[in-house]
């Protein structure tokens, strides 16, 4: 985070990635010094890894309670689950560990942010970079709000596991990993025009990430072991990255807020990831980049590119580009401070075939 002059990077301490990682939770848990431990997770996961996830942590000596994550949002789970647990006694050897997808990592991350504890993050879907990364985001109305709680202590992305998840969200993962491509150009662009921090190392790293995610497009579609493998290892790396830059600048720009418009037009209508790579597909177009590069990556990995596939009228894309500008008025984008005109934003959806 920045503050007068002072650049303050957290990264997480240790990241494992590959076949039965999860593994390696207990020990690796151990050697950060971790003793106790809350479990969250919410239904699936507890039915298919509760008991291993038991039997690792009781085999390396922890106490530890396991938590069911409700159908409530991320926020109000992780403050009914801080008022049933007492964290008196040796508070500062207990670790947050979540087990599961965005949700119950969100709500894992405000548990251990409002409580001063660590966090550990054990992904089971390659959906979104919240993985690793110091944000969560929770509804508040109709709007969702990203905030920074904790930088995940521990990451254990589990291949065997993830390979297992539904295709849509490794179709929802590339999404959130192509958006770095417009991000980057966003971050750059409100530093040349409003003078905003800017870090160029961080950017370039995003920006070959999105790159590396379109090249490996065929074999994501094609192998989901290699895809998922892939796919976590990029979605940690965009993860820290926000971390390095103290901002979610270099992942989320233009693309987000096309994305943060839809929910609130449209009531959350697909995936994160989903609804921002169509973001990102025109975006680019904006930005006056080879958007069908995006589009064909993003289709190769059967991911939707069009209003249509992710059941949203015409009228609602419009809608969403016209106030996407409104989202984060300081986050300044190519969308620019007046935003873009109804027959701007319904050119640039006919024109990349979203409608
Ligand atoms: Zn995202």
């Amino acid at each position: 985070m920045r503050s007068k002059g002072k650049h303050v990077i957290n990264l997480p301490r240790r990241i494992i990635l590959g076949d039965g990682a999860l593994e390696e939770l207990g020990c690796c848990m151990r050697e950060s010094g971790f003793e106790n431990a809350v479990v969250l997770m919410s239904k699936t996961p507890l039915k298919l890894l509760g008991d291993r996830i038991r039997r690792i942590l009781a085999g390396n000596g922890f106490s530890f309670k396991v938590m069911l994550v409700g159908d409530g949002d991320s926020f109000s789970e992780a403050k009914r689950i801080e008022k049933m647990l007492s964290f008196k006694k040796k508070r500062e050897k207990t670790a947050v560990v979540s087990v599961g997808g965005g949700r119950v990592i969100d709500a894992g991350k405000i548990l251990a942010w409002r409580s001063g504890l660590e966090f550990v993050s054990v992904p089971t879907v390659p959906s979104h970079d919240g993985i690793a990364s110091p944000l969560a985001s929770a509804p508040k109305g109709k709007r969702r709000y990203s905030f920074y709680t904790v930088m995940p202590s521990v990451i254990i992305g589990d291949v065997s596991i993830l390979a297992v998840a539904p295709d849509r969200y490794f179709a929802s993962g590339v999404g959130d990993l192509v958006a770095k491509y417009t991000a980057v150009r966003d971050w750059r662009l409100s530093h040349l025009l409003r003078g905003e921090y800017y870090g160029e190392y961080a950017a370039s790293l995003a920006e070959s990430i999105a790159e590396r995610i379109m090249k490996c497009a065929d074999i994501i579609a094609g192998d989901k072991f290699e895809g998922a493998s892939i796919l976590i290892e990029a979605l940690i790396h965009a993860g820290v990255l926000i971390g390095i830059a103290g901002s979610s600048r270099p992942c989320s720009g233009s693309e987000h807020l096309f994305s943060h418009a839809l929910d609130l037009v449209a009531g959350y209508p697909a995936l994160h990831g989903e609804q921002v790579g169509i973001g990102t597909i025109m975006m680019s177009k904006l930005h006056n980049c080879d958007w069908m590069k995006i589009r064909d990556a993003l289709s190769t990995v059967r991911a939707p590119v069009t209003a249509k596939d992710i059941n949203v009228s015409e009228k609602k894309i419009i809608e969403a580009l016209t106030i996407a500008h409104t989202i984060r008025p300081e986050r300044y984008t190519i969308l620019g401070d007046r935003g873009l005109t109804r027959k701007a934003a319904e050119e640039l959806a006919k024109s990349t075939m979203v409608i």
